[in-house]
């Protein structure tokens, strides 16, 4: 596995694609299979969208629209109930073709590391897993 870290903002969308790239071409070596993308904290997720600027904030801001407003448990100790949840219902990691050792996306596809409960230095992990 191949790890990095980010330091992230208090809320924000970070296209961590250059990282994804760097972290595969030393795994694969120039072989096909999957490259699996992890995050290791409970307050982040990871998508694959459009890293244009303004929808990276507009996921943001729909996310957080998206929870609904209740009386979290959870707030009375560490007041980011909301945070847990998104990173929750939209996941951990992503699953990536490998192809000839590169990592094969869609023209307008990014890896984004979305992060709820920053600022905070976030940890990600990268698998290799080759075809056989
Ligand atoms: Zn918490």
């Amino acid at each position: 596995m191949e790890t990095f870290t980010v330091e992230t903002a208090r809320r924000e969308a970070r296209n961590i694609t250059p990282e994804v790239k760097e972290a595969v071409k030393k795994l694969a070596k120039g072989r096909s299979g999957v490259a699996f993308v992890f995050t290791f904290h409970t307050t982040t997720a990871l998508t694959v969208n459009e890293a244009e600027s303004g929808l990276m904030e507009d996921l943001i801001d729909a996310y957080f629209s998206a929870v609904p407003e209740l009386n979290y448990r959870h707030n009375r100790i560490d007041n980011n109930a909301e945070a847990h949840i998104l990173a929750s219902a939209i996941g951990n990691s992503v699953a990536l073709p490998v192809e000839g050792g590169e990592l094969k996306l869609g023209t307008w596809q990014s890896v984004l590391l979305l992060e709820f409960d920053g600022p905070r230095t976030r940890k990600i992990g990268v698998k290799f897993i080759p075809e056989i």
